[in-house]
């Protein structure tokens, strides 16, 4: 019988994505005690209920919540719930709906068409989100019926509540619907150190796909309508979509595991300070650019591409895809301090022999 060779982990922690991580003891231990015994399938169970109950308090709103597997349904149903085939959603060019999701949002609601706009730091700018709404009303063009933003971005910048304000300001003059990626929105709440609320509904956003698994659960994201009218049919949607998950106890218990001990936010925050100490050695190495403000959990910089080569001959991972080039270095809830001296250490060493 021929061996199976025995699954290693990679030799060191990488920076390539925070879901490079494992789950967080919080989340694995909450697993472990719902695994016993029998419960009802599809959300029936009193871990579901309790979650969502858990996210209500979070949220401080009666808030209707929904689970899919991972971040690309979620945004996906909710632009399928938001927009008619028909309609448009717009959204900076560099969103993970735009150029991460395979065209699942255009793919699950029929056609809805994604029109991107530019704008700095990862964000829409907010006249061209204007120019594009009203350049054309006539019948040839895609409806433009939602707004999309993303917080913390894709380059790592955090929205403050102030600029939230100014976005669905714009939202609601334009009569868009305010969707929000929150993938990351914990390293955004860690680095704003504000409720919730403030950065949502609050502002007028109606819905959040909110992230769990890059900060520390094994898998689930949750699709949050602050609008319950909003929420009408989505459990038919999620259903369709393979998105129903039948032992879906494990992953409520993972949320609960999270949100209970707090470790929702304290991962969150762990893995913004790891980014902080990086960016702080980093500034210190000559030929580095840092390429946008670190705001949570990411540090881009621009390097001379053999440093980057040989950095990858050393084993380390890191994506230099995500944005507009440059490479990413992303910390995650295990990342250790130890971890990002050896990266700043040896980035150092090769920076000064280029
Ligand atoms: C990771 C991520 C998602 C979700 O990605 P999945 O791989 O589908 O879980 C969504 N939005 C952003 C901004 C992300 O970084």
């Amino acid at each position: 019988m021929s061996q199976l060779p025995s699954p290693q982990p990679l030799a060191k922690r990488q920076f390539a994505s925070d879901n490079y991580s494992g789950i967080c003891p919080e989340a694995f231990e909450a697993i472990r005690q719902a695994n016993h015994g029998h419960a009802p399938a599809y959300g029936e169970d009193e871990w579901t209920r309790k979650v969502c109950d858990l996210l209500r308090e979070f949220f401080e709103k009666d808030c209707e919540v929904f689970f899919t597997i991972n971040g690309t349904a979620a945004n996906a149903l909710a632009v399928a719930t938001l927009c008619k085939p028909y309609h448009s959603i717009i959204c900076h060019e560099t969103s993970h709906l735009e150029t991460d999701e395979c065209g699942a949002p255009e793919f699950f609601s029929n056609g809805t068409k994604i029109l991107v706009v530019g704008g700095q730091e990862g964000k829409p700018d907010l006249e061209a989100v204007e120019r594009t709404v009203k350049r054309r009303s006539d019948i040839h063009y895609p409806k433009p019926r939602a707004l999309s933003i993303t917080q913390a971005t894709e380059l790592g910048t955090v929205y403050s509540t102030e600029e939230m304000g100014r976005v669905a300001e714009l939202a609601d003059r334009l009569d868009l619907t305010l969707h929000m990626d929150g993938a990351r929105l914990g390293n955004a709440l860690a680095s704003l150190d504000v409720a919730p609320k403030e950065v949502t509904w609050k502002v007028g956003v109606e819905v959040v796909c909110l992230g769990g698994v890059k900060n520390g659960l094994e898998i689930g994201d949750a699709v949050v309508f602050f609008d319950r009218e909003r929420a009408a049919e989505f459990d038919y949607r999620c259903k369709q979509a393979g998105q129903l998950c039948s032992k879906m106890r494990f992953i409520a218990a993972g949320w609960i595991g999270v949100l209970e001990s707090g470790a929702w936010l304290r991962n969150a925050r762990h893995a913004n300070a790891c980014a902080e100490r990086l960016e702080k050695q980093l500034r210190t190495i000559p030929g580095l650019r840092i390429m946008f403000p670190r705001q949570a959990n990411s540090v881009f910089v621009e390097m001379d591409p053999r440093v980057a080569a040989a950095l990858a001959e050393r084993g380390w991972i890191f994506y230099s895809f995500i944005g507009v080039g440059g490479a990413r270095f992303m910390c995650s809830w295990d990342t250790t301090y130890e971890d990002v001296d050896a990266l700043a250490g040896d980035i150092r060493a090769l920076a000064e022999r280029a």
